[in-house]
């Protein structure tokens, strides 16, 4: 039977209030039984006490009017000791229906018999009154004793057994309370582990899914195994069928763009061979405007030559095809000639460029790649540095191994620009108000390239005071770190994720 995540709760519901139910039918059972007790009590002994203080009442008068009787020998005392005697006999059988205990029957037939030698005494000395004939007989007190003792023992006995009855009430209290709060306690654990269980099946596939839609996010189109039978199959097979379609167009696009840059490189080609045939003058003499010309169709061969390669890198990164390969770099000496450079191109500027640097571990990393970095980020510094400003490369050790910043004293990007310009073609307001040419493929070039290394991008900046770039590269290479969003400082401290 496949469990969905509906079925599953409503399972879990059903456990936790038939668990309840139990609880509350044995609580209400032993309630009733507590009830049935006090009942009983209430009913039988209590109502036989009362019936016996009763009979005690009858039996002080009997006392009374009977000894008055004996010696006045009226026969108006006569009919009334006749009357209580009956009163007497009537409660007593009342009191004999009500008793069920052999010993209290046994007592209240003695009472009775008690009574009846009283009445036949009383009655036979009425016989000799009413016919003259004198006797010696005395009051029948004995009988009378006999059965105030009985009676007092038949309230002693009741009395026991409603203290016996009221200890037996505490004891199944004090039972059902205990087995209630363990009962309690067990429904409790129970409401909580299933609850447990179910909060497990849905936050296990959740983080998953979210661990694979990050993946997504970073360009790797894995499928996630479907180890549920419930809603969240649905959803993963959703998602991997996803995953296939991107995974194809993203292959689509890399292809084309692949087939762009080798489209534009044959054409580049034959406008190199034919500028260097012009420029060497091999076809004939140009004069002074005609060579200032090609230098300025050399400069537009280069930068389109430049966005070219730039853009088959970021083609290969994309389609996961970018070849790295790593041996031990020394990075100080690494990009001492990339700062010769550009302290050649920022002179003409009057931009200083200038290297510090503290004692730094040697890494492991592609040379070539660190020298991509290292370049696109001079070059933007210089770019977007005025007339007179300065750059400064400094190397350092990081946490996770070198850190290489890229301080220039240039326009600054605003913060809303901060968490973008890692995009590809992004170009931040800054840049596109001045007459700085650009692309905007720089900057998530030096991006991918970092992270292919398992090193972090970042960024602090203020607008019209300057830049840093900072790239942490670890000492070995971690490309299994998760790099899912780039963190990107900006002035003031705060940070931004991208
Ligand atoms: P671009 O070819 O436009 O320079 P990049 O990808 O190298 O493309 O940079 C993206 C954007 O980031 C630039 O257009 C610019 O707005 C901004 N940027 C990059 N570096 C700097 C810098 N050092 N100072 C100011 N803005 C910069």
């Amino acid at each position: 039977m496949k469990l969905t995540i509906y079925k599953k709760m409503m399972l879990g519901f059903l456990v936790v209030i038939l668990l309840m139910t139990i609880v509350n039918g044995y609580i209400l059972w032993e309630l009733n039984s507590v009830t049935e007790t006090t009942k009983s009590t209430l009913t039988s002994d209590v109502q036989v006490i009362d019936q016996a203080k009763q009979l005690s009442t009858y039996r002080y008068d009997e006392d009374l009017i009977g000894q008055k009787y004996f010696v006045a020998g009226d026969s108006v005392y006569y009919s009334i000791l006749v009357d209580r005697a009956r009163q007497f006999d009537d409660l007593e059988k009342e009191l004999l229906g009500n008793l069920k205990v052999d010993s209290d029957i046994a007592l209240a037939r003695s009472i009775r018999d008690n009574h009846n030698r009283f009445r036949s005494i009383i009655e036979r000395h009425r016989e000799n009154v009413v016919n003259k004939v004198v006797t010696e007989e005395k009051f029948p007190a004995g009988p009378l004793v006999e059965i105030s003792r009985g009676l007092e023992e038949l309230i002693r006995s009741k009395q026991i057994s409603i203290d016996n009855s009221m200890k037996a009430v505490g004891q199944t209290t004090g039972r059902s309370f205990n087995v209630a709060i363990i009962l309690t306690i067990c429904t409790l654990l129970a409401a909580v582990t299933l609850a447990l269980i179910i909060t497990q099946t849905l936050t296990k596939p959740i983080s998953i899914l979210k661990r694979g839609t990050e993946q997504v996010a970073r360009g790797s189109f894995t499928q996630i195994p479907v180890t549920t039978a419930d809603e969240f199959a649905l959803l993963t097979q959703a998602f991997n069928d996803m995953s296939e379609k991107l995974k194809t167009v993203n292959e689509r696009k890399a292809e084309m763009m692949q087939r762009i840059s080798h489209e534009l490189r044959t054409p580049l080609q034959a406008m190199l061979s034919a500028h260097f045939l012009l420029s060497e003058q091999r076809l004939g003499p140009i004069n002074a405007e005609q060579a200032s010309l090609l230098t300025s169709i050399r400069e537009s061969i280069d930068k389109l030559t430049k966005f070219s390669n730039q853009f088959l890198d970021i083609a290969k990164v994309e389609a996961g095809m970018m070849e790295y390969s790593f041996e031990q770099v020394d990075l100080v000496k690494l990009i001492s000639p990339a700062i010769d450079e550009a302290q050649l191109i920022a002179a003409r500027k009057a931009i200083t460029v200038d290297l510090t640097y503290t004692e730094v571990p040697t890494i492991v990393a592609d040379p070539e790649k660190i020298g991509q970095i290292v370049n696109n980020l001079l070059s933007n510094a210089v770019k977007y540095t005025q007339k007179g400003g300065s750059v400064i490369v400094n190397v350092s050790p990081s946490d996770i191994g070198v850190r290489i910043a890229v301080q220039d004293s240039g326009v600054g990007i605003a913060p809303e620009d901060l968490t973008r310009i890692f995009t590809k073609f992004y170009r931040a307001k800054s840049a596109t108000k001045t007459s700085v040419k650009g692309t905007g493929v720089g900057l998530a070039l030096v991006k991918a390239l970092t992270e292919g290394h398992g090193g972090v991008v970042s960024v602090q900046s203020t607008s019209g005071v300057g830049s840093t770039f900072f790239v942490e590269l670890p000492r070995v290479p971690d490309r299994s770190v998760n790099r899912g969003h780039q963190q990107i400082r900006i002035s003031q401290g705060q940070e931004v994720d991208a």
